[in-house]
């Protein structure tokens, strides 16, 4: 599929049924899987052969939407797991352990932030986190001796920064390290973070590649290109002999291409059992069929929304990286050229009464936690997420009291915004 579009990767990648097989994806709803000897199943065990056994591990559902999915990144080896904080603790814990170092971007989505700052603490990994914006002698800084790995978001949720890709990349290869990008609000429709340098991609496919609210999930593609065998003594878990698979070396077994992914299935989803269910792996690829027209869409009415709020009397302040203007665009530009997503921040003058009073009134977009979904929704973090802050707490994490995410659905752009209007005529 290295020829097609992304549209038609979107449409044909993962699957392609032989004579007289089901043209949709089957859904393999079976926990176990029958051979004919103990021989056969052995060499599964012993990572000998390749097939399925048990769907804790891999499932041949969950592999077809993995193979597409990584396909439309451009990478060697893809897995699904059963949510996006599963993805993104497995893309770190893959790699790194206890008395480890990462270095991650401030702004990331606040769950993952959690997951990095508190609990996988807790396991003894430390996180330095630096401004998507910090200078070159900043990044340099936070790196240390047992760093194992950069983290960052292409459009990060919900501070909308734009991560320099290329820069962020360049700095981890000097330091011997992958970077892992989050590239949920991007989609690989609008950047493949691999064509800039990022080694690991992953995604809450939540968002936009399910696109319907229907199922949580995540993604992890690796690239192929990192040289874990270059950085042995960083990396052991891959350079030297699994004790639990009868001493296989990953990287000398699987090449670069198959490692770092096998690695994060024999082990991790093994033990952790972060299995998306087949099921849901379905409904993803039903999203995924559509991916490449919800996108543009999303982009069109993101920025319709953004450029309409710009000059509002009521708004104090407009948050979109495709915005001309916006502190983030030229980088957007460079990463995305067909569009950012279809999230907007925005503020009002009125302050957080004035942000209550808004969405009381919209019509058409609801008050969900959710974001990156058909249908336009909207959330205001100083009651929802961000609830247990006061005022001051609040700006320091970069959110104001009156700032509203939200998340424009691929509706008619003349509609949302004769909603946003008539909500706003309500703030006083
Ligand atoms: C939502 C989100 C996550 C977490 O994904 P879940 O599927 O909700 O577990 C991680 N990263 C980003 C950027 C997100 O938006």
């Amino acid at each position: 599929m290295k020829d097609y579009s992304i549209n038609t990767k979107c449409v044909q990648a993962g699957y392609t049924p032989g004579n007289g097989e089901p043209r949709q994806i089957p859904i393999v709803q079976s926990t176990t899987f029958k051979y004919n000897t103990s021989e056969d199943m052995g060499k599964l065990f012993d990572l000998e052969a390749s097939g399925y056994f048990y769907t804790r591990l891999q499932n041949p559902t969950n592999d077809y939407v993995a193979a597409k999915i990584c396909a439309l990144e451009g990478g060697t080896a893809a897995m699904l797991t059963s949510s996006g904080q599963a993805a993104n603790f497995f893309a770190i814990f893959n790699i790194a352990g206890c008395g480890d170092h990462v270095v991650a971007s401030s702004t990331i989505y606040g769950g993952t932030y959690n997951l990095f700052a508190v609990t996988m603490k807790k396991m003894g990994i430390e996180f330095t986190f630096v401004s998507p914006d910090c200078t070159d002698e900043e990044l340099e800084a936070a790196f240390r001796p047992n760093t194992k790995a950069v983290f960052g978001e292409t459009i990060a949720n919900p501070a909308l920064t734009v991560l320099d890709i290329e820069r962020f990349a360049n700095a981890a290869h000097a330091h011997g390290v992958p970077l892992i990008v989050d590239n949920t609000f991007a989609t690989p429709v609008n950047c493949r973070p691999i064509e800039w340098g990022c080694d690991i991609v992953t995604h809450s496919t939540t968002k936009y590649i399910d696109g319907h609210g229907a199922s949580v999930g995540g993604c992890i593609v690796d690239s192929g290109k990192f040289d874990w065998l270059a950085h042995a003594e960083k990396f052991p878990g891959l350079t030297t002999p699994d004790d639990s698979y009868h001493g296989i070396t990953y990287a000398e077994k699987f090449g670069l291409a198959g490692a770092y992914i096998t690695k994060a299935t024999a082990q991790l989803m093994r033990d952790f059992g972060s299995i998306q269910s087949p099921q849901n792996a379905f409904y993803l690829n039903l999203g995924l069929e559509s991916l490449h027209v919800r996108m543009p869409r999303h982009c069109e009415n993101g920025l319709a929304v953004a450029k309409y709020l710009k000059n509002h009397p009521k708004i104090s302040f407009v948050t979109y990286p495709g915005l001309e203007g916006d502190k983030y665009y030229e980088l957007a530009r460079k990463y995305m050229p067909n569009g950012t997503c279809g999230v907007v921040s925005f503020g009002f003058k009125g302050g957080r009464a004035a942000a209550e009073t808004f969405m009381k009134n919209l019509k058409i977009a609801a008050i969900e936690t959710h974001v990156a979904d058909a249908r336009s929704c909207c959330l205001h973090p100083a009651n929802a997420t961000h609830r247990q802050m006061n005022d001051a707490e609040l700006i320091a994490c970069g959110i104001t009291a009156d700032l509203v995410r939200f998340s424009c659905g691929i509706e008619d752009a003349a509609d949302l915004i004769a909603d946003i209007e008539q909500a706003l005529e309500a703030v006083k």
